[in-house]
């Protein structure tokens, strides 16, 4: 059983403000050795508005399950919000969840500087069954502002965790609001809510696992690291992996892919394959991981953390 505890599907542009469409375009073109024209009519090509290319990828790369998350991005620059509200954008998102719901689970998403961001986390959880709400500090404001910590009550209340983005983003994102450190206070004040620190702060991994070690109620995934390994960095991946698991215990380190849904995303793929067929050069090394710790990782934790029906 895989399960990726955090995708997103791109069910159209409308969801997005047209500058991240277009930042997301340069961003993901060097990476697929495309051109940012490539990319824009590859990414074109893949909007999914119902999810079954979603669930055609899962199939071909062998995950059972998925959580899909909501991001707002229209509070980014002033002025250019979605093309779509919010609230229709977490319900487009609630059909496709609705449309294959043995396949997909919901993080509802919205911007807590958003007057409704409280009756948008209600209904999604209430009446949509979302599992989790996903926030996007980088959009410019601290996990530790105030103006944030009536959605975290709103989670404790509901019994559902928090998403976050976490380690530096390209711009006009602003790394500054989600270095690890930032997380420490929310995980202090909200003793009882689940902090679920997506990327385990990626760049930032070593802060990010330090202030998770000193604190319970933190938990990470491994989405977005396969760059480590396309950069010839194989290797390192694996022992910050292993570091990772040994410092927070094997039950708050889960998988994830973040992928961003493109028909025959060779990166979902690669993925797959990265962490599901360890290299014999790397066992070798010494770097190795027991068949309990791979169950912890792919399925148990996200089980317990997304309270998920434990006899998936
Ligand atoms: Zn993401």
């Amino acid at each position: 059983m895989i399960i990726d505890s955090h995708v997103h599907v791109w069910g159209n542009k409308d969801w997005l403000p047209d500058w991240s469409w277009n930042m997301l375009n340069s961003l993901q073109a060097s990476r697929f050795g495309k051109t940012i024209d490539e990319m824009a009519i590859y990414r074109e090509k893949s909007l999914d508005p119902d999810g079954d290319s979603m669930v055609r990828n899962m199939h071909r790369v062998g995950v059972d399950k998925a959580m899909i998350c909501v991001v707002d991005y229209g509070l980014v620059i002033e002025g250019e919000d979605n093309r779509l509200s919010i609230e229709e954008i977490n319900h487009q998102h609630y059909e496709i969840v609705k449309r294959h719901p043995d396949k997909f689970y919901l993080a509802v998403g919205v911007d807590p500087r958003r007057p409704n961001a409280l009756e948008i986390i209600e209904t999604g959880v209430k009446e949509w069954g979302a599992k989790a709400l996903k926030l996007y500090p980088a959009a410019g404001w601290y996990p530790n502002d105030m103006i944030v910590y009536p959605l975290y009550e709103k989670c404790v209340e509901l019994g559902i965790p928090v998403n976050f983005h976490t380690g530096p983003m390209a711009s006009p994102f602003r790394s500054k609001y989600t270095h690890p450190i930032h997380f420490d206070d929310v995980a202090v004040d909200f003793p009882e809510l689940t902090l679920y620190c997506t990327h385990a702060g990626h760049g930032s991994f070593m802060e990010m696992i330090a202030v998770a070690r000193s604190k319970a109620n933190i938990v990470c995934d491994l989405s977005g690291w396969l760059s480590w390994i396309r950069s010839g960095e194989s290797l390192s991946f694996y022992k910050a992996w292993r570091y990772m698991m040994n410092m927070l215990g094997s039950n708050r380190l889960m998988f994830a892919s973040d992928t961003t849904n493109l028909i025959d995303d060779i990166e979902y793929a690669a993925w797959i394959k990265a962490v599901t067929s360890i290299p014999e050069e790397i066992k070798k090394a010494g770097i190795t991981f027991s068949d309990s710790e791979m169950e912890d990782f792919f399925s148990k934790t996200s089980k317990r953390v997304l309270n998920l029906d434990e006899n998936l």
